[in-house]
Order: C-alpha cells, then sequence, then structure tokens
C-alpha cells in the first residue's frame, strides 16, 4: 500500500507537496491532494508526484490531505486517484474497503469512480458531526483502512490494520502512514491503534474510539530514519552503502523453542527462506513460510514456536497479519525490522534492528544484505561485502550483453536458492527484464524447454553439482555466468564472489545498470 498525508497548519500544501515527496519510495501510481480555504480545491492525475507538485502547491488553505495511490480496486486513472470529494468531506484511504458494493448500495451513494475507497467520502458526508460518522465507519466498513481527511476547516483520520500517525510541529499537525516522512517537521507523534481516530478543530487536537475521548502518548521521531525526497540516484547509493553494515552481535536462544518459523513478503520472504536453509545446516528446527500463505500453517503454530518475522518498514500488512494469527495461537515474535517503532517493532516481544537508516529506493537492497548478516550471526557466521565500486565497474560489459534480453535465469541450491529468488526479483523489478530462479536440480524437469542460443543462464556456485547443472544449460547453448569463488570452465562469464552477501550484491548492481542503460528510473 501507499502513502496517505495530512496537515494542519499554515500553507498546508507545502508541507503535503514536501511529504508526498517523501512517500514516493513506497511504489505508487497515482497522486493527489485537496486543501480547504472555504472551499475544496482539488488536484490528483496518474503518474508521479513531480508532474503535480506545482499545482499542488498553488492549492490554498491551511488544512488538507493528501495521497500517493496504488490502486487495488479501479483502474489507475485520474477519476480513481484520490482524494474523493462528497459534500463538504474529501478524504485519502490506504487499504481496502472488502464490502464497498454493500455499502454503496445502503446509503445509495452515486460514486464516479470505480475504487472502494469513494464510497467513505460518501459515508461520512451525510453526518453533521464527524466524529459521529468516524464512530458509525467502524462500525459499518469491513477491511483494511487508514483514513484521513477534512470536512472543511477540520482534520480527521481513523484506521484499521493500516498505520497512521499524528505529529506535532512546531505550529500545527501533520499525519501520514509512515512516520519517517515526518520526523524532519515532528519531532513527537502518536501512533493509531485499531478503531482509534482524531479530530483538529480550532487548532485541537482529540483522540477518541468507540469508547469516547482517550489519551495518547507521544513519542520522539528519530530523524535519522527521515526519508529524503526521491531525486538523486537512491539505488546506487543504497548499494554502496552496504560496505557499512553494522548490526551488532545479535542472538536467538534457539534452544527454548521447539521450531522457528520464518516469515516475510518480497525480498523479506527470500531473507526468511535464506534463514531457514542456514538455521537447518546448523540442526535448528525451521521453515519459511509466505506472510500472505501463513494462516495454512496455524496448526503447528504454539507456544513454543518462534516466529521471526522480517519486514524493513515494519508495516507490511501481510506480515503484521501473520504476526497477530501467530500471536493468538502463543508464539514468541522476535522480528528483524529497518524502522524503530513502526507497528511490527511495537507489536514484537523482541526486534532485531537492520539499522541501515531510511531505504529510499524502492528495491530492498541494503536492508536484504543487513538481514542475511543478521540471520547468519545468529549461526555465527560472518560475511563481507568486498569493494562495490570494483564490482560495479566490472560488471558494465556484462550488463551491455544483457540489456537487450526477453529471460534471464537465475540457479541456486540450499542457501543459494534464496538469493537466486531475490537476484530474480531484483532484475526483474529494476529493469523490467523476465527473470526466474530454479532450484538447480529443478531445471532439467522441464523448465529447460525454456532455455535457447544465448539465453543468459547465471549459476551461484555455492555446490560443486551447480557446475554439472549448468553444464546442462550450456549443451543448449545457454550463455553462462557463474558467482562464484573460482573461475570454471563452462562460464563464459565469472562473477567473482564468496558468500551469500557477494552472491546477491551484483544482481543488484546489474538491475540498477540495466536499469540505467533502458533509461528507467531505478528509484521508482
Ligand atoms: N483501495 C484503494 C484504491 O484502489 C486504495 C489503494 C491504496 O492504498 O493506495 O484506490
Amino acid at each position: 500500500m501507499c502513502g496517505i498525508v495530512g496537515v494542519y497548519s499554515e500553507n498546508a500544501s507545502k508541507i503535503i507537496a514536501d511529504v508526498l515527496q517523501r512517500l514516493e519510495y513506497r511504489g505508487y501510481d497515482s497522486a493527489g491532494a485537496a486543501t480547504y480555504d472555504g472551499k475544496i480545491n482539488l488536484v490528483k492525475d496518474v503518474g508521479y508526484v513531480g508532474k503535480l507538485v506545482n499545482d499542488i502547491l498553488n492549492l490554498s488553505g491551511n488544512v488538507g490531505i493528501g495521497h500517493t495511490r496504488w490502486a487495488t480496486h479501479g483502474k489507475v486513472s485520474k477519476v480513481n486517484a484520490h482524494p474523493h470529494v462528497s459534500g463538504d468531506v474529501a478524504i485519502v484511504h490506504n487499504g481496502i474497503i472488502e464490502n464497498h458494493h454493500e455499502i454503496k448500495k445502503k446509503i445509495n451513494a452515486k460514486c464516479v469512480s470505480e475504487t472502494d475507497s469513494e464510497v467513505i467520502a460518501h459515508y461520512l458526508a451525510r453526518f453533521e458531526n464527524i466524529e459521529d460518522g468516524i464512530l458509525s465507519a467502524f462500525n459499518d466498513l469491513e477491511g483494511d483502512y487508514a483514513v484521513v481527511g477534512i470536512k472543511k476547516d477540520v482534520l480527521f483520520g481513523f484506521k484499521k490494520e493500516e498505520p497512521l500517525v499524528v505529529g506535532k510541529t512546531k505550529d500545527g499537525f501533520v499525519v501520514s502512514s509512515d512516520p519517517n516522512s515526518i520526523s524532519h517537521v515532528a519531532r513527537e507523534a502518536a501512533f493509531l491503534d485499531d478503531y482509534e481516530a482524531f479530530v483538529i478543530k480550532d487548532g485541537k487536537l482529540k483522540f477518541f474510539g468507540p469508547n469516547g475521548e482517550i489519551s495518547k502518548k507521544f513519542v520522539k521521531l528519530n530523524p535519522r530514519f527521515a526519508i529524503e525526497k526521491i531525486d538523486g540516484d537512491y539505488t546506487l547509493k543504497e548499494i554502496l552503502e552496504q560496505e557499512n553494515i553494522s548490526i551488532g552481535d545479535p542472538k536467538i536462544e534457539f534452544e527454548k523453542f521447539d521450531k522457528i518459523i520464518l516469515t516475510g513478503a518480497g525480498s523479506s520472504y527470500n531473507a526468511a527462506l535464506f534463514g531457514s536453509l542456514l538455521f537447518l545446516k546448523n540442526k535448528i528446527n525451521s521453515f519459511a513460510v509466505l506472510a500472505s500463505e501463513f494462516s495454512n500453517y496455524l496448526n503447528l503454530i504454539n507456544k513454543n514456536t518462534l516466529v521471526l518475522a522480517i519486514s524493513q518498514s515494519g508495516e507490511t500488512a501481510d506480515i503484521l497479519k501473520a504476526v497477530k494469527l501467530a500471536k493468538l495461537k502463543g508464539a514468541k515474535i522476535y522480528s528483524i525490522v529497518n524502522v524503530p517503532n513502526s507497528t511490527l517493532d511495537r507489536i514484537s516481544d523482541k526486534s532485531f534492528y537492520m539499522n541501515v537508516g531510511a531505504e529510499v529506493g524502492v528495491v530492498a537492497t541494503k536492508s536484504f544484505t543487513a538481514t542475511i548478516s543478521i540471520l547468519s550471526s545468529f549461526v555465527g557466521e560472518e560475511y563481507s561485502v568486498g569493494d562495490l565500486k570494483e564490482i560495479m565497474k566490472s560488471l558494465w560489459s556484462l550488463s551491455k550483453q544483457l540489456v537487450n534480453k526477453e529471460h534471464i535465469f537465475i540457479i541456486g541450491s540450499g542457501i543459494g536458492f534464496p538469493i537466486a529468488r531475490e537476484g530474480a526479483l531484483k532484475l526483474k523489478e529494476l529493469s523490467y527484464i523476465h527473470a526466474e530462479s530454479f532450484e538447480s536440480g529443478e531445471l532439467k524437469h522441464g523448465n529447460i524447454a525454456l532455455i535457447e542460443k544465448g539465453t543468459p543462464v547465471f549459476g551461484i556456485v555455492s555446490d560443486k553439482k551447480i557446475i554439472s547443472n549448468l553444464e546442462e544449460v550450456k549443451a543448449r547453448g545457454a550463455f553462462v555466468i557463474g558467482i562464484s569463488n573460482k573461475n570454471f570452465e563452462v562460464f563464459d562469464y565469472w562473477v567473482k564472489a564468496e558468500n551469500p552477501i557477494q552472491w546477491t550484491i551484483p544482481f543488484q548492481i546489474l538491475g540498477y545498470q540495466l536499469a540505467k542503460l533502458k533509461k528507467i528510473n531505478p528509484d521508482k
């Protein structure tokens, strides 16, 4: 999911535009903003925030909202972009309203967009007092949501399952889905829990929930994690920062648990799979589960289970859901997380911090290798990173050979396989070239039909048997690239790499270089 912001202070649009640019790193397809200055002023469109910034800055008023949308319901289009307006109410929404069809019918809403979100605006606009509207919405809306809105010059917000944080600035308030998008202007913030809401009216902030007014604790935000605006080459900067990873000496008391279940999504699932295979090598009973599939494994979870959840942001919805389910079964929750005070950090029994500062580029780079470092330190291993500038220089010629390829395959085995998965993900995310990973032995069972003359196949040589698998694809004409500590005859191209971190980084760099060659913005 994407980003939402609300501002209650003079010239609201200035902060809205600024925070939206800091939320870009989450990925999105459209953006928009609305303010109130006696009437509601609105701008929204598909595409980058940068395109809209001047229009947003022209919106006058001292209260407003903004959004970066990642479409879930309704295509990517201008009318479907947020904010959505109804009467004197405008809202932005992160998440999914599962029963939006029913609600639309029930209140006979005339929606102009195809989103599941617009109905929230029509729903709330029926209430004279916005607090009544919010409390009623808590009863009626099903699904996950963080909503921020304006009703005339009142700013409000409420949430269930999606994050929402209210920050205090020098002269007002700024609200966001991500504390690090506001920590440069708000040093203190309160995190809303599910079924909690706020209104800011006549300069006064009030928190409330179904049982009336509540008081919330404000905590200090750490500006070290402030997200910067994407206007430089963040992916490159973050790849190079991997030389400075420093994780301390984290430890897990494995003997206290009868099994360890690692969970994550995307890159963090690849890290989870790596961790489980590494733990197994060390005779620790463990396996990895995709966070979105976690509910299928609940029968195995009890109070002797440790769930090790991995998330850079600490806000990935699937992971938070998995952890909540595991908690209900009595499991202990440890997390590997980058952002302190994130939801995952707060609901875990113990957190290990990636400690890599803000990750702004949209693909995981330094957070992945920091996680790999933490996981390996649990079993007493340590991997060096290598000289990244040298590796970058040496990979340019390979990037040029790959840039016009349609398909790239990567094979690996054991702890090399999750790295192959991560490598394929980096190539896809950054360069939009189709890349796929296989366990090396699976190649001959059908998949080999995909290999033609010149098809690039990478092999992560964690094991001698990979060499023989590479010989098989070479026989079909594949262009063989070895990621290996020594050069083998079968390689058409050799990338020297000695450990799981060194196996990973070439794929980040190649993805970045391919994006550059194809004129794709790697950060977004
Ligand atoms: N479900 C909403 C939509 O598709 C919001 C998606 C989001 O979180 O950006 O418009």
